[in-house]
């Protein structure tokens, strides 16, 4: 089990500001949007509470707050950019804090009709505006 400070999401380092910058801070959860954007829109809902490793250990009260949190920004992800499906991404074997990636899937683009990839081969990689515009979309959709 993960002590606080080995976590990236309660430590809030370079760990994770190397892979994801964010966009606001929701009722139980903090957005990120995820650096990689293979997947344009992609982003994280991290819980921000507490550090808790599995949806069972929130009382009913904090996880229906947090999924509140991720539908609304699976709405707005799916809005902003007109995705054909989201994908929802739990996972964490090695970072096991709550968190979902929130992955927009398009027809006829990567890996649609299967599983997205956590860390694509050819990795899309975009500049401090771009991560702007798209970070101001999904808010703007919240
Ligand atoms: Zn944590």
């Amino acid at each position: 089990m993960a002590t606080a400070n080995a976590c990236m999401y309660c430590a809030k380092d370079q760990r994770l500001t190397d892979v994801m910058t964010e966009i606001c801070e929701l009722e139980a959860s903090i957005l990120y949007l995820f650096k990689e954007q293979t997947y344009p829109g992609r982003c994280v809902v991290a819980y921000k509470n507490a550090h808790k490793e599995e949806i069972f250990e929130l009382s009913d009260a904090e996880r229906e707050l947090f999924t509140k949190d991720v539908a609304r920004v699976a709405k707005a992800v799916k809005t902003a950019f007109n995705a054909g499906k989201i994908n929802y991404g739990a996972y964490g074997d090695k970072m096991p804090h709550i968190h979902f990636h929130i992955v927009p899937k398009y027809e006829d683009k990567p890996k649609w009709g299967s599983t997205f990839d956590m860390q694509p081969d050819e990795k899309v990689y975009l500049t401090e505006e771009g991560y702007a515009e798209i970070a101001n979309k999904i808010k703007a959709n919240l």
